[in-house]
């Protein structure tokens, strides 16, 4: 029997119409005929029974029914969500717990084709995989085995793209893919522009990484040298604003690519001794070694408003017994998760990198009745994410006092400091959080809403009208509420311009097309700050900026200490995931 809407009440969970949808699809364990096998609550009741049971490991006797209970309690208040992956598989036979992975790809074609196998098996459980092309030999080199002439990344790019494609059919969800290549590769230029014609690299995003040599020849406008991977020499120069120009057009013209500073993301490398960091995750918030993996979990902020006399504020003692629990179950998943090779598994349990971070912040904002915006706002996001990063790395120090610190300790940079002797090598990551804010019924990430009213397309093609929550309850109590203004608002997704709204309203209720480019960027920069990896945020650009609005969009990101910076143009890609009601 199909589960009905009336079920999901009886089970006593608070769950959103989209939300039922999203776990109905992809979710909730069915049978081999598709019929659903387990309402929500009992996933949340499988997810937070495994994963207390990683307290066995570290005394025998301890109350695992005590932690099912604070985890489901967590989860089920929706204060705090783990990665989808953990929501999908724990307690199930794929076992497979984390979201973000980085795989190695040397420059052989064992590595390239074992690197191959090791991301479908990644994807079919809901991973996503990054990787860094760099050490790949370029275009029109010699085979030394063969005496033939080598493809270059480009074209091993487009194979993996392929796989992907076929696994995405069966797997839990879209496979997502990060190719990164150094700007001192010699196909960079390539690289650059391999996403411009062809869908034939649709299941990657892609960034250039960026070094200080580069940014400094950008600043005096010289050349840089192109260097051979294989032995690190020089094998050619380019003009270093040339390549930026053409990297700022491109994204202009359709996102892609985005850009990483590598060293600046070495700089927070805590085990430089095992190697560098070569690349992120798909969606770029999670830096990790070649055969590294993390799990990650998004506290939501919009439970963690009260109000008294003195108007409505952050309740940070709640946030920090959450952000404290939040760290142990995150912890314990490292344990529970199962990986797809012992290589990873080993750089996992080494390291034990968390990547604790928030979603519903835009929400936060509305309740406080913050413009996203201002000054107001940038300070909020300091505050709130410098005491998330002090209490998780608190939370996590307290853990290795129990358990130890991460075994890796001893070679990394923490050595030596009994302060930071921690569990968890790294503790907080800004994910998307695409579909947890779904199933948590709150905004995504720190972004702002994209707009007060929309059809959101989920999981491939399935079509949802929403209204904030906040917007709604704040028109029916001010009483100009109608069906046929939530209707005007989905049209253009902003209130700006709707004359009976009051100011004050329109003020506090900002949507990612009201707010410019720059406050985009500072508020990224705001938490970049406070973040021990890095932070999913696109800076929403409308669809008449220029490319020298690009420009200066990717030179403020540097100046403000970004680890990265993903733009979008409203219109500039054809599938986009939201669009506003009259796009229809
Ligand atoms: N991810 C993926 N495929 C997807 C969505 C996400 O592989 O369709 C991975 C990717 O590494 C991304 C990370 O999951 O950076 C976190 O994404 P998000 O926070 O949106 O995931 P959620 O847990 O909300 O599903």
């Amino acid at each position: 029997i199909r589960l009905t809407c009336d079920m999901f009440v009886r089970n006593g969970l608070d769950l959103a119409d989209n939300a039922h949808t999203v776990l109905e699809r992809r979710y909730l364990k069915k049978d081999r005929d598709g019929t659903i096998q387990e309402t929500p609550a009992e996933m949340f009741h499988r997810v937070a029974r495994h994963i207390a049971r990683a307290e066995l490991n570290y005394d025998k006797d301890a109350d695992v029914r005590h932690f099912t209970e604070t985890f489901y309690a967590l989860m089920t208040d929706f204060r705090f969500l783990p990665n989808s992956p953990t929501l999908m598989n724990a307690g199930r036979r794929l076992g497979q717990l984390a979201a973000c992975f980085v795989l190695p790809i040397d420059d052989s074609m064992e590595g390239i084709f074992d690197s191959l196998k090791n991301a479908a098996i990644i994807h079919k459980s809901g991973g996503g995989t990054g990787f860094s092309f760099s050490r790949l030999r370029p275009k029109n080199s010699m085979v030394g085995t063969t005496g033939g002439i080598a493809s270059g990344p480009i074209s091993f790019m487009k194979i993996f793209n392929t796989a992907t494609e076929q696994v995405k059919q069966g797997g839990t969800r879209r496979g997502a893919n990060m190719a990164i290549l150094r700007v001192d590769h010699p196909d960079i230029m390539e690289f650059i522009h391999c996403k411009t014609t062809n869908t034939e690299l649709n299941n990657f995003n892609i960034s250039v990484g960026i070094t200080e040599t580069f940014m400094n020849a950008v600043k005096d406008d010289v050349e840089y040298d192109l260097m051979d991977p294989r032995d690190h020499q020089a094998v050619g120069a380019l003009k270093a604003r040339d390549v930026y120009e053409a990297l700022v057009e491109q994204a202009w013209k359709n996102g892609d690519p985005g850009i990483v500073f590598l060293d600046r993301i070495n700089r927070d490398n805590p085990t430089p001794a095992l190697g560098d960091i070569e690349s992120t995750n798909p969606c770029g918030e999670q830096p990790l070694l070649p055969m590294e993996a993390c799990n990650l979990g998004s506290i939501n902020l919009s439970k963690f408003v009260v109000a008294d006399d003195a108007g409505p504020r952050v309740d940070y003692t709640a946030l920090k017994t959450t952000i404290s629990t939040a760290v142990r179950f995150l912890d314990n998943t490292i344990d529970m998760s199962r990986y797809p090779l012992e290589a990873i598994d080993r750089m996992v349990k080494g390291n034990r990198k968390i990547g604790l971070g928030i979603m519903g912040f835009a929400d936060l904002l509305f309740q406080l009745q913050i413009p996203y915006n201002s000054e107001k706002a940038l300070e909020v996001a300091e505050e709130l994410m410098a005491f998330i990063q002090r209490e998780s790395h608190q939370a996590s120090l307290a853990l290795a006092q129990a358990r130890g610190p991460f075994p890796n300790y001893e070679q990394s940079r923490f050595s030596g400091d009994r302060n930071a002797a921690y569990r968890n090598a790294t503790t907080t990551t800004i994910a998307p959080t695409g579909t947890l804010s779904i199933i948590s019924n709150c905004s995504s990430g720190i972004e702002p809403l994209f707009a007060l009213s929309f059809v959101r397309t989920v999981m491939d093609d399935d079509k949802l009208m929403e209204v904030n929550p906040h917007f709604e309850a704040v028109a029916k109590q001010q009483g100009f509420y109608s069906r046929a203004l939530m209707e005007t608002v989905a049209g253009t997704g902003s209130i700006a311009h709707i004359d009976d709204i009051p100011d004050a309203v329109k003020q506090v209720f900002v949507t990612a097309h009201d707010i410019s480019p720059e406050w985009h960027l500072r508020m990224q920069a705001a938490f970049q700050k406070h973040t021990d990896n890095a932070v999913s945020k696109t800076v929403n650009l409308s669809r008449d900026a220029t490319v020298t609005d690009v420009r200066k969009i990717y030179d403020l990101a540097w100046k403000l200490g970004c680890k990265g910076v993903t733009i979008y143009r409203d219109g500039s890609k054809e599938n986009q995931v939201l669009s506003f009601l009259s796009a229809k």
